[in-house]
């Protein structure tokens, strides 16, 4: 009202509200002469900046209570998501307590996030003139280069970037175009709807298991969530592909999430094999250009396969007919920063809203997927058996207490590895850190080098010269005196996957050692490069760390070792266990995929220890149910509900108070469990303390309802204003 009097004409113009991408819980009034449609994107003035937000109705202006600006531009005429992935977004800002105009925000891609129009754009392409066509391209014999880019137009169009991908000579390129054989023309690309199902190569014979499985799958009455879980190489992904051709034979489309991007480029492989239908992939190499066209193919239907890694689960599809999350246990599913949210569990939300399938598929799956097995909400579907020839592994354990260790390796080891590697087969030897050393240390003092801004040690790199910190990226020159003593004395302390490589080519130096960790892969494609190698049996000896435990198929690598498990068997974090499990279940994985019978070698100083005893003998699936009856009897998830406050300040004394005030007005509630303020299991990171509080309650309803009552009571507090804060509901990681 009170803007109203200041500008005349706006008792006749509308007010809008707008979802603006800033961490305040709620929306903002601009008047606005025209009134958008709900979900249509908005410019709009905000302090000294001009923001992209969703406009999510109009009110009269005597309604708002607001000072208001006008909207800059109306960027869409219509809503730029689809309805479910529209009602998605709101359900998770709900859910995770996360403020609505950034949900909606990171549920686009980039470009439509600064405003850019949700459409293709055209782009410069080339085809052959009909000068081109009627050549006698041998002709060009002396001209290799024309020849080969002039067969390739002939064959049809090509977009410039493709060219440019598929590394045709550019000088040719401008030979053709001066000889006039090819001419550049501007293309529209534009959803193409009406692919056709087509099959590419013949599905596998299925085993009565996998059968068993795709059936159900096919004559479900209602669409509704399914746990796969397989041993590794039991064929899930073959259950996958028969199971989308149903969906896709109706026209409908599916959405494949996968947690990493290294894996991703396997399964499209896969997938383009068995079906000649428009696949298109999601993930973060991609430009943004590149990714808006994606998302644009999806949403107007001319992908009939997406594929993703987690923040996928947006994308808008136009016959969304199947969801499928694979490795569904896998923890890079949750995001951990930011908008914290689990694509798994949104998966399901997602599917429930769209009556889709949801298929999460696991050899190892989560304690959470297995307990709503139990409880009925997902139906179980199981393959027992490794498919085609591969036999299942077997387990040895080093008891390594007091033997003497060369870079990790005990003497066992090493000699199982030698009679691998005689006969001609490949051992992968797995270690949880890359670098030289962890530590570097004063032999005659004790000194260990800690990084100056974390509560860590830096770790050693040789190759480097360098010590490094793995929590805040803090680079120094390898120090040739103690900081302490003066003695010349350094030593590295412990193993990283550097060291190993080294030691292992002294111990075999007839056979090549190919190290897969985050520093061998860092340039783009070398992931790809390496991982090809390792495949082929290149290199008979590869190191890695968790990188390769993934879903990759190493057929010929018949031992795998993991050197040091001790760590994850006395953790605090409840969820080390499980992760255990899943790590050594996996990685075992690896072995024995072909035809030769598989062994993994497990190192420990405590081979008695119960849960690893349960998880050799017993095998994942019974580990993992007792596990379960465990988090019962503690009330954690997936039993108890958990959320997590946390605050980090340049002053421990800071984010201890900010939390502390957050305690001090949460309500008292019988069920209601809050825990801290204490301080994260790294307390200092990056230069800032590290503290958190937990809340922990029996019914999500209850927590939900305390969460939603406090909040904004507690965005208010004057604590809060020191520190960085941020609210973790079902934390994976603290
Ligand atoms: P998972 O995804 O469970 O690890 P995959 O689907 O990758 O397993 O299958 C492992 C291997 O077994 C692959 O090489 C696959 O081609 C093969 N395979 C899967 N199902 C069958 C089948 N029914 N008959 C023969 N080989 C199969
Ligand atoms: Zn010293
Ligand atoms: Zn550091």
């Amino acid at each position: 009202m009170n803007a109203a009097s200041a500008n005349p004409e706006s008792a006749t113009s509308n007010v809008i509200q707008v979802a603006v991408p800033v961490p305040l819980g709620r929306l903002f009034d601009y008047d606005c002469s025209t009134v958008p449609a709900v979900g249509a994107r908005v410019q709009v003035p905000f302090g000294s900046r001009q923001l992209v937000g969703f406009c999510m109705g109009s009110i009269t202006p005597e309604a708002s209570e607001y000072k208001r600006k006008a909207v800059s531009k109306i960027i869409d005429q219509q809503a730029v998501l689809s309805e479910p992935v529209w009602q998605l977004l709101q359900w998770a800002a709900e859910y995770y307590h996360h403020p609505l105009g950034e949900v909606l925000a990171h549920g686009l891609p980039v470009l439509l996030r600064q405003g850019e129009a949700a459409s293709y754009q055209t782009t410069q392409a080339y085809r052959a003139t009909a000068a081109g066509q009627a050549l006698e391209l041998n002709d060009l014999r002396n001209a290799r280069q024309q020849q080969r880019l002039l067969a390739a137009l002939r064959a049809g169009p090509l977009l410039r970037r493709d060219i440019v991908a598929q590394e045709f000579s550019l000088s040719a390129l401008k030979a053709l175009q001066d000889k006039a054989l090819i001419e550049v023309f501007q293309h529209q690309p534009s959803a193409e709807r009406d692919w056709t199902f087509a099959i590419g190569s013949e599905p596998l014979q299925l085993n009565p298991e996998q059968a068993l499985a795709v059936a159900a799958i096919g004559a479900a009455q209602r669409p509704q969530p399914y746990l796969l879980e397989g041993v590794t190489g039991s064929g899930k992904t073959e259950v996958y592909l028969q199971a989308m051709a149903e969906v896709l034979r109706k026209g409908k489309q599916v959405l494949v999430i996968v947690p990493e991007i290294g894996l991703t480029p396997q399964t499209l492989r896969r997938f383009q094999k068995r079906f000649a239908v428009p696949i298109v992939m999601l993930h973060s190499a991609l430009s943004d250009r590149e990714r808006l066209d994606a998302w644009l193919d999806a949403r107007d239907g001319a992908a009939a396969i997406v594929i993703g890694t987690r923040s996928a689960i947006f994308t808008p599809f136009s016959q969304l007919g199947m969801i499928i999350i694979d490795e569904e246990h896998d923890s890079s599913l949750k995001q951990q920063e930011g908008f914290r949210y689990h694509a798994r569990d949104l998966a399901i939300v997602r599917g429930q809203k769209e009556q889709v399938p949801v298929i999460l598929g696991s050899a190892t799956p989560s304690l959470e997927s297995i307990n709503n097995v139990a409880q009925k909400r997902y139906a179980h579907l199981q393959l027992t058996q490794r498919a085609g020839a591969a036999r299942p592994t077997r387990h040895m354990v080093v008891d390594i207490k007091q033997m003497p260790l060369k870079a990790g390796l005990s003497v066992p080891l090493i000699e199982r590895m030698r009679e691998e590697l005689a006969r001609g087969q490949q051992v992968l030897v797995f270690i949880n850190r890359r670098g030289f050393a962890p530590a570097l240390l004063c032999h005659e003092c004790g000194w260990l080098a800690q990084c100056r801004r974390c509560d860590a040690y830096y770790t050693v790199h040789q190759r480097q010269q360098q010590l490094q910190c793995h929590h805040c990226g803090d680079q120094q020159r390898l120090p040739v005196q103690c900081h302490d003593c003066g003695s010349t004395q350094l030593v590295g302390r412990g193993v990283g996957t550097e060291q190993l490589e080294q030691t292992l080519t002294e111990l075999f130096p007839d056979y090549p050692v190919l190290r897969i960790d985050r520093d061998s892969t860092r340039r783009k494609g070398s992931l790809q490069k390496h991982l090809a190698d390792a495949t082929e049996n290149k290199f008979p000896i590869l190191v890695g760390t968790q990188m390769i435990a993934k879903g990759h198929h190493f057929p010929h690598v018949t031992l795998v070792a993991m050197l040091d498990i001790d760590g994850a068997l006395y953790s605090s974090d409840f969820r080390a266990a499980e992760r255990l499990g899943q790590l050594i279940t996996q990685v075992a994985g690896r072995a024995g995929r072909a035809s030769a019978l598989g062994t993994v070698v497990l190192q420990t100083h405590h081979p008695e220890h119960d849960l690893l005893q349960d998880l050799i003998h017993n095998g994942y699936a019974a580990f993992a149910r007792s596990l379960l009856q465990e988090r019962q009897l503690t009330q954690l998830p997936p039993f108890g509900q958990l959320a997590l406050f946390r605050a980090e300040a340049h002053e421990a004394q800071h984010a201890q108070a900010a939390l502390q005030a957050i305690a001090d007005q949460l309500p008292h509630h019988p069920e209601l469990m809050v825990l801290g303020p204490m301080p994260a299991v790294m307390e200092r990171r990056a230069g800032r303390y590290r503290y958190q509080l937990l809340l922990q309650c029996q019914q999500r309803g209850l927590r939900q309802q305390l969460l939603q009552h406090s909040l904004p009571k507690l965005q208010q507090l004057p604590e809060l204003r020191r520190v960085r804060w941020s609210l973790d509901v079902d934390p994976q990681d603290f």
